[in-house]
C-alpha cells in the first residue's frame, strides 16, 4: 500500500532542469512524481558505503531480462547487488538504454549550435563538483532516464517517442541499501519525450 504523502520525512519539488542530490537509507522509500507530466528524470544510485559501487544499465537488464523497468524490476549494481526495488509504478515503462543528455549527444542529435545548451550530463557533474563525495566524471555510468519512452523497434533502432507518462503518475522504490541518488530534471528543449517542455518533479522520502 503506498505511504501516506503527509508522512513523507521529506518533500521536495525540483524545478525544470535542475540536479538535485540526496540519501536513501536502506528500507527507506523513494517517490518521483511527475508533476505535469512527460518529464525525463535522469538518475543514478551509488552505493553509499562503497562509491564505486552505482546502478548498472546492463546487470539489471541481464538478470531481469528486459530493457524496460517497471514495478517488480530490481535495479542492480556493476557487483550484481540489488540496489533498489521498484514498488510502485503509475507510468508503467522507464528506459535503461537512452543514457542522459549531453553536449555530444545535443549536437549528434539535433545541430551543432545545440552544443552550449544546458544538459543533464552537465547537471550530474555540476551536482558531483558541489558535493563533497569523492565522485567525478569517471564515475558516471549509464543512468535511468525515469519516465521517458524510448522503445526499440523491431529492427533494433532506438526511437526517442512521445512519452507515455501523465501529470502527476509516479514512481516507487525501496532502497535494499544505503544509496546516494543523483537526479537531473532533464532540461532538454529538443526532444519529444518531454513534449520540447522539461516540467518540474516532486521527490519524496519516507523513513523504512
Ligand atoms: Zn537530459
Amino acid at each position: 500500500m503506498s505511504p501516506e504523502v503527509e508522512r513523507a520525512r521529506y518533500d521536495y519539488t525540483l524545478a525544470a532542469g535542475e540536479p538535485w542530490m540526496g540519501l536513501l537509507g536502506c528500507g527507506e522509500t523513494l517517490r518521483i512524481v511527475d508533476l505535469e507530466g512527460n518529464q525525463a528524470v535522469d538518475t543514478l544510485f551509488y552505493n553509499l558505503n562503497d562509491l564505486e559501487e552505482h546502478y548498472s544499465a546492463v546487470d539489471t537488464i541481464r538478470t531481469q531480462g528486459s530493457l524496460y523497468l517497471t514495478t517488480g524490476s530490481a535495479l542492480r549494481s556493476n557487483l550484481g547487488a540489488v540496489m533498489l526495488t521498484i514498488t510502485e509504478d503509475t507510468c508503467g515503462r522507464h528506459d535503461t538504454l537512452g543514457g542522459a543528455c549531453s553536449a555530444e549527444s545535443n549536437t549528434v542529435r539535433y545541430a551543432l549550435e545545440k552544443r552550449y545548451m544546458h544538459s543533464c550530463r552537465d547537471n550530474f557533474l555540476l551536482a558531483l563538483a558541489h558535493s563533497d563525495y569523492p565522485l567525478t566524471k569517471r564515475d558516471l555510468p549509464s543512468n535511468i532516464n525515469f519516465f521517458m519512452n524510448v522503445p526499440v523497434t523491431p529492427d533494433g533502432q532506438l526511437s526517442f517517442a512521445d512519452g507515455i507518462s501523465a501529470a502527476n503518475r509516479f514512481v516507487q522504490m525501496r532502497a535494499e541499501m544505503d544509496v546516494l541518488v543523483l537526479i537531473s530534471n532533464c532540461p532538454q528543449l529538443n526532444n519529444p519525450c518531454n513534449a520540447y517542455n522539461p516540467t518540474p518533479i516532486r521527490i519524496l522520502i519516507w523513513a523504512g
